[in-house]
């Protein structure tokens, strides 16, 4: 019998460990493994090459994703950027405009280093993702729903054009997780995470994640695994696992408050505008109900002024203020000198992410308490204003 993803993620075949029945995946530290022979060697010789503790994580995330290889990564960072080294000088990659900040860093400031160029395109417009390729265009990098403005890409159209003309697809699936969107089913080659995010989601864990389900070029990111190092230790893969077990779970409840949280912002006089996928008001709600199972658990909103998100941060008492999302604790951040720092002002600017704009994590409080938090805090400023 084939299980559904949410008794998946607790019955893989890593449930339990041949050799004792222990319900938990042993954490493997040695570095090398004895051979029989000189050319005899076992499943495992080195383990940069190859490790049990990491095969299981990199197992269960394949399944998930509906692949057949995934690869774990010191970080998403790690993951991204060995993804691209599928590219080589003279390559060029098309990229969604407001990729997350770290990518955007990678692209502008790396890759250009070593001849591979770029064109940032807003990926909501296949036409212009069309207009932006070139002969030597060799992948499209999508992010969707997009960091921090939550647009949504048309997945199979992009995967349609890419395939026309050639290029590798790659999708950053942070956001939503194979919960919700399993971008392998719509045609998409190389689906990438920041597992630091809601996959390992208690923020106590750095982690990336590569997954495929082409031979060959699974063939080709092991390879560039192994020849870069930049793999996810022992320890740190059983916390991954650890977190995934109550990912459908986790995500059903945080998606289910966010978009009540979302209704709500709506209605309150100091929020401008909300960005969220799953608002009927949003320029990409059809395309996003189609493509996958949810809007996620991430919200942007924006207030008038940095003025106002300066007090707004202060006053709020339940959300955590920090660089990341998906975790089991709300968190609050502020994309312009967080995420996104590494863009100029003119490059924020460009992309929509004003100075007013904060990202809200969703994480597993009750949903009435957020409310009351951020009702007091919006209160607050009213009174100020008033006083003025
Ligand atoms: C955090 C994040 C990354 C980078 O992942 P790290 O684990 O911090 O290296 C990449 N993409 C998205 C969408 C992210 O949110």
């Amino acid at each position: 019998m084939t299980f559904s993803k949410q008794t998946s993620l607790l019955h893989s075949k890593h449930k339990t460990d041949p050799h004792n029945g222990a319900v938990s995946v042993p954490i493997q530290h040695a570095s090398t493994f004895d051979q029989k022979d000189i050319d005899d060697f076992g499943d495992y010789d080195y383990a940069r090459s190859g490790n049990p503790t990491r095969e299981a994580l990199e197992d269960i995330i394949a399944d998930l994703e509906n692949g057949t290889h995934g690869f774990a990564f010191a970080s998403g960072m790690a993951a991204i950027s060995t993804t691209f080294m599928l590219l080589s000088a003279g390559d060029h990659l098309v990229i969604t405009d407001d990729v997350y900040g770290g990518t955007f860093r990678l692209t502008t400031k790396v890759l250009t280093r070593q001849g591979i160029e770029h064109t940032f395109v807003d990926m909501t417009k296949p036409e212009e993702v069309a207009q932006a390729i070139q002969p030597n265009t060799k992948m499209i990098f999508m992010e969707t729903p997009s960091n921090p403005t939550m647009k949504i890409t048309p997945i199979k159209e992009i995967v349609k054009l890419a395939k026309e003309h050639g290029c590798l697809t790659v999708l950053d699936n942070t956001f939503m997780t194979p919960v919700l969107q399993r971008p392998l089913d719509l045609g998409v080659d190389v689906v990438v995470h920041s597992a630091t995010k809601f996959i390992s989601g208690h923020s106590d864990v750095v982690a990336g994640l590569a997954i495929v389900k082409d031979a060959d070029l699974a063939a080709e990111i092991k390879f560039l695994q192994n020849s870069f190092g930049a793999i996810l230790g022992p320890q740190d893969c059983w916390l991954v696992m650890r977190g995934l077990k109550t990912l459908h779970t986790r995500m059903e409840a945080s998606s289910r408050s966010a978009a009540r949280l979302a209704a709500w912002f709506l209605e309150q006089p100091e929020v401008e505008h909300v960005y969220y996928p799953g608002l009927k008001e949003h320029p990409g709600f059809d395309i996003n109900n189609e493509q996958s199972e949810g809007a996620g658990a991430v919200l942007s909103f924006r207030l008038k002024d940095k003025e106002a998100v300066r007090k707004v941060v202060k006053a709020v008492e339940i959300p955590v203020f920090a660089v990341s999302l998906g975790a089991v604790e709300t968190i609050l951040s502020y994309p312009p000198t967080m995420s996104h720092a590494a863009m100029s002002d003119a490059e924020r600017d460009a992309r929509g992410i004003s100075d007013g704009l904060l990202r809200l994590s969703v994480g597993l409080e009750k949903t009435e308490d957020l409310m009351e938090d951020f009702a007091r805090a919006f209160e607050k400023i009213r009174l100020e204003e008033a006083q003025k």
